[in-house]
C-alpha cells in the first residue's frame, strides 16, 4: 500500500511549535497577546500597507469588510459564483442580496460581463448603481483571487470606480500573489481595492489552524474593523460600547503559529511553483488535458493546481476515482453558488463559462509538503490507466 497523498494539508515543521509552546508558557493564549499585534504587523509589512487586523477566520474578515462598506439589508452586492461559499455567506449574513457573475479563463470575475451588467441591467442614478430588476442598490462588490490566481484588477477597478461600487477583495487563497507589471506592478492581492481579506484556515497556502486577516489602505477603516472585531468597545476601562461588535478577534495562540508559518511563505511559494511545473510540463497536451494557467504579468502564489479537461477523454469523475483508488486525494471545483439550495431564485447574470468549467476541473494535489516523487506519482496515475 502507498503512502496516501491528500490535496492540501497544513506544514509546520518551522517555528510554530516553538512559538505555541512560549504562548502557552506566558500564559497568554486568548485575545490579548504580543503575537497578534506582531502577526498583524508582519503581514501589513508583508504585503505593504499600513495596517492589518486580524479575525477569527476569512469569512469573519469578510463580514466585517462588507460591513464597513456600508452594505445593508437594502443593498445587493455582486459576487463571483464559481468559488467557496464563504465568499458568498457574509453577504447574506448583513440580509443583503447577492448578484451573481460568471467568471472568465482565469476562474476569476469576468470584467467583460460585469461592465455589461452595469450598463444593460441597471441605472447609475445620483451616485448609485440600481439594478432595474430588483430596484436593490448595487453597493458593492466580492472579487475574489480564485485559487492564488490575480482576478483582473487593471479592467475591474475602473468599473468599480465608474459606478461608484466599493471592492472587497476576497484574497483568502491568494496571499503572495502581486502583479510584477503594469499599473499595479508591486501591488498584493486583497490591497487594490477598498478592504481586503485573508485567511489562514488549515488548507491556505499558510495557517493558524483558522484565521483570518482585514487588510486596506484606510487607517481609519482599520480602525473601525477593529473595534468591530472587539465587541465595539469604545471605553477599555468602563465596559462602554457604542455599536453592535462582534468577538471575532484572533487569538495568541493562532497568531504564535501564523508568524511561524510567515516566515517561511515565500519557501512554500517555491515549492509550490515546482511542483506546479511538473504537472504542467507533464500534463500539458496529453489526452485533451492541460493545466490552467495563471495569469501573466503576476506572481502567484500556486495556491491550487487546476486540471482541465478539454473534451473529457478523462472524464472528471473517473479521474477523481482513480486517484482516489491509488491513495490520491482530488475533488472536483465547487459546485456553483447560484445552484446551492440558499440562494435558489438568486439575481444571477449570463452564467456560461462557470458551468463549463465547474464540469471540467479537477483539483489535484497541491501542499507544500508534497516532495517532487510525491508528484511524479499523481502524474502517473494521471496518465497512465
Ligand atoms: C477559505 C475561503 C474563505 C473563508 O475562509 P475561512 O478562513 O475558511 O473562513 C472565503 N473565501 C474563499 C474563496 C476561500 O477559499
Amino acid at each position: 500500500m502507498s503512502r496516501f497523498i491528500p490535496l492540501s494539508v497544513p506544514n509546520l515543521k518551522g517555528n510554530e511549535l516553538k512559538y505555541v509552546t512560549d504562548a502557552v508558557e506566558t500564559e497568554w493564549v486568548s485575545t490579548a497577546g504580543p503575537y497578534v499585534n506582531d502577526f498583524e504587523k508582519k503581514i501589513a509589512e508583508y504585503v505593504h500597507v499600513p495596517a492589518a487586523v486580524s479575525c477569527q477566520n476569512g469569512t469573519s474578515a469578510l463580514h466585517i469588510s462588507l460591513m464597513l462598506m456600508g452594505v445593508t439589508r437594502e443593498d445587493a452586492v455582486i459576487v463571483p459564483t464559481l468559488t467557496f461559499i464563504a465568499a458568498v455567506n457574509p453577504v447574506k449574513y448583513i440580509g443583503a442580496e447577492p448578484v451573481f457573475m460568471d467568471c472568465d479563463d482565469s476562474l476569476c470575475m469576468d470584467p467583460v460581463k460585469l461592465k455589461k451588467y452595469c450598463e444593460t441591467e441597471c441605472d447609475y442614478v445620483d451616485g448609485k448603481l440600481i439594478d432595474r430588476a430588483t430596484g436593490r442598490h448595487v453597493k458593492a462588490m466580492v472579487v475574489v483571487h480564485v485559487f492564488g490566481n490575480m482576478a483582473d484588477m487593471v479592467s475591474i477597478l475602473p468599473i468599480a470606480r465608474q459606478y461608484n461600487i466599493k471592492v472587497v477583495e476576497d484574497a483568502t487563497e491568494a496571499l503572495g500573489t502581486y502583479y510584477t507589471e503594469g499599473e499595479y506592478k508591486g501591488k498584493y492581492a486583497g490591497t487594490m481595492g477598498d478592504i481586503g481579506a485573508y485567511s489562514f484556515n488549515g488548507n491556505k497556502i499558510i495557517t493558524t489552524g483558522g484565521g483570518g486577516m482585514i487588510v486596506s489602505n484606510d487607517e481609519a477603516l482599520l480602525a473601525k474593523a477593529k473595534h468591530l472585531t472587539t465587541q465595539a468597545k469604545a471605553d477599555q476601562v468602563n465596559f462602554i460600547h457604542d455599536d453592535i461588535g462582534y468577538n471575532y478577534r484572533m487569538t495568541n495562540l493562532q497568531a504564535a503559529m501564523g508568524l511561524a508559518q510567515l516566515e517561511q511563505l515565500e519557501d512554500f511559494i517555491a515549492i509550490k511553483t515546482r511542483n506546479y511545473n511538473m504537472y504542467k510540463d507533464a500534463l500539458d497536451g496529453v489526452d485533451g488535458m492541460s493545466v490552467i494557467p495563471f495569469r501573466e504579468g503576476i506572481r502567484t502564489n500556486y495556491w491550487f493546481y487546476s486540471v482541465l479537461f478539454e473534451e473529457g477523454d478523462h472524464s472528471r469523475d473517473d479521474l477523481i476515482k482513480k486517484l482516489s483508488d491509488n491513495d490520491i486525494q482530488s475533488r472536483p471545483i465547487w459546485g456553483l453558488i447560484s445552484d446551492q439550495l440558499p440562494y435558489e431564485g438568486s439575481r444571477t447574470f449570463e452564467l456560461e463559462k462557470a458551468p463549463w468549467y465547474w464540469r471540467r476541473v479537477v483539483n489535484v494535489p497541491c501542499s507544500t509538503n508534497l516532495t517532487a516523487e510525491d508528484c511524479e506519482r499523481v502524474i502517473e496515475v494521471i496518465i497512465n490507466d
